[in-house]
């Protein structure tokens, strides 16, 4: 038994014929946040998509906090504590700020008040009634985090949150972060904002043709950020 939350180990899987994770190895310690960095297209949705088990053709092995996530279905996943926040933000358009924060079901205790959202965002006070898609962007962003939140979920994995969004939002959804990380929660970041990443994160993955190619500490990617360059193909 390692101490470990999350261990994958030659993870494999498959969009129908396309072959897509090839082996992917890496682990997440308890109330860390980690990042996948890589190119587009190096496999890095697709890996949150299969650890959520939306990709169900998939071999090898993912362990979070002891439970065969390969053995879980995927709307048995979220009681594990795991929760996605996809790059659409899946925001709903009729639906009101309000609305949307309630609308997924608590699937474990623990899970943050209305309150403490607003604390966390304080962009989102005041806007119950506004609808979720009359947002900007940067919004949209921390009401999807602000949902997943809601659930109890505390271990959550974030598919690129800042793209597209102005820098002070960004500095903003860095500091949300920073909160999460003091709390103790456990995040896999998907990144391509180097900055933003080694603001954020404890340690750095390296994704390039569906596997993981390398690791550095922050400490490391901080003192020299053209390390990842060649990965990420700038
Ligand atoms: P990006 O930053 O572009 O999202 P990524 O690292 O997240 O890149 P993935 O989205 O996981 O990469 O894509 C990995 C590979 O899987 C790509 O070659 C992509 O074309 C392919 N792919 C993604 N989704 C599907 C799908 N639904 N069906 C078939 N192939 C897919």
């Amino acid at each position: 038994m390692t101490d470990h939350r999350l261990e994958v180990e030659d993870l494999h899987s498959w969009y129908g014929e396309s072959h897509i994770l090839h082996g992917a190895s890496f682990h997440v310690n308890r109330g860390e946040v980690v990042t996948l960095l890589g190119r587009n297209g190096a496999g890095k949705t697709t890996m949150m998509r299969t650890l959520m088990g939306v990709v169900r053709q998939r071999k090898g092995k993912a362990v979070l906090d002891g439970t065969d996530l390969l053995a879980t279905p995927p709307h048995r996943v979220a009681k594990l504590g795991l929760g996605y926040v996809p790059e659409e933000r899946g925001i709903f358009s009729s639906l009101t700020v309000a609305e949307n924060l309630v609308l997924p079901p608590i699937v474990k205790p623990g899970g943050m008040s209305i309150e403490d959202i607003h604390k966390l965002f304080p962009n989102l006070k005041g806007r119950d009634r506004t609808i979720g898609t009359r947002l900007s962007g940067g919004e949209q962003q921390m009401l999807a985090i602000a949902r997943i939140l809601r659930t109890g979920a505390d271990f959550i994995l974030l598919d690129e949150p800042t793209e597209g969004l102005a820098p002070v939002i960004v500095d903003d959804i860095a500091r949300a972060l920073g909160t999460l990380r003091s709390m103790g929660l456990t995040i896999i970041l998907v990144e391509q904002n180097t900055r933003f990443a080694t603001n954020c994160a404890d340690r750095h993955y390296v994704m390039d043709q569906g596997r993981i190619v390398d690791e550095f500490s922050n400490d490391a990617l901080r003192a020299d950020i053209s390390k990842i360059d060649a990965y990420l193909g700038v």
